[in-house]
């Protein structure tokens, strides 16, 4: 049996986000759009027709020779690493893998730049967000606002490791997301540079001595809390016997080394035990 011909044209979908109201605004607003055409022509027309007229007409006052300030103009929108709530919700064609695209490779190491102005900004936090504004232009390859250390500056052959960015759109985007980062939001939270390597470190010690799939009691507990501070404090910042650099293409920023440490030490347990003998024989 012949299977039955749809009789519906294919369509396309247009995601706008937002909620119910969102919702009706844009419709209300196809429905005004939509009485003045079918005024003008005299005969109904879909939506499909009402959207490109609507933007034919954009294009036309925006018209310009120029394509990349057109680009501009259009108020591109992206979700890449932004708030749901800071989006400004205005109509857009769903694109969003291809604008990742034009990124690329570029995720990772504006990560590593991060650090580095973090790290570079002298406690300045207007100097830390001028550093981060300098990463969309050291991607289009003018390093006049680099820091003179940095590679770009000093090997008079540098040539860039990763595409360089040429595209308007993939300029905005990138300075989109730095705009957004809470570092460049918040840069004087970030200025001293601090890391959690401590506090992290000091929660795997806990994690040693208080296994999480075994109950103890409260006593026990406590105590255990106790000696996984007597074993941090005594090892922390202990000496390493070499360092591993593995070779990570992709993650230029474990280039730094894993350290492998001396075997920890426990002369806390001595300490402890020569404690309760003499609080009992003294
Ligand atoms: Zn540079």
């Amino acid at each position: 049996m012949m299977e039955k011909e749809s009789k519906r044209p294919p369509c396309f979908k247009i995601s706008v986000p937002g909620d119910d109201s969102k919702k009706k605004d844009v419709l209300d607003k196809l429905q005004h759009v939509r009485s003045i055409i079918v005024k003008e022509m005299n005969h109904p027309v879909n939506n499909a027709y009402i959207l490109e007229k609507v933007l034919d007409e954009f294009i036309s006052t925006h018209s310009l020779d120029n394509s990349e300030t057109k680009m501009e103009n259009m108020n591109l929108n992206t979700y890449i690493q932004v708030e749901k709530k800071d989006v400004d919700q205005q109509l857009f064609v769903t694109a969003e893998t291809s604008l990742q695209k034009l990124l690329e490779d570029k995720v990772e190491s504006v990560a590593t730049h991060f650090h580095w102005a973090i790290r570079n900004c002298e406690q300045n936090p207007k100097e830390l967000k001028d550093l981060l504004i300098n990463v969309v232009e050291h991607y289009k390859n003018n390093h006049t606002k680099c820091h003179p250390d940095s590679r770009c500056k000093r090997d008079l052959n540098y040539e860039p490791k990763r595409s360089t960015i040429n595209k308007p759109i993939a300029e905005k985007l990138l300075l989109g997301v730095i705009h957004k980062s809470v570092i460049f939001k918040s840069p004087d939270h970030f200025v001293l540079a601090r890391d959690t390597s401590y506090v992290e470190s000091f929660n795997n010690t806990m994690n040693m001595f208080q296994d999480k799939r075994i109950v103890f009691s409260d006593a026990n507990y406590n105590t255990r809390a106790c000696l996984a501070v007597c074993h941090w404090n005594e090892n922390v910042d202990r000496g390493f016997t070499s360092i591993w650099n593995p070779e990570r293409r992709n993650a230029p920023r474990s280039m730094k080394g894993k350290k492998n440490y001396k075997s920890p030490s426990y002369s806390y347990r001595n300490n402890i035990w020569k404690r309760q003998i003499n609080s009992i024989y003294l």
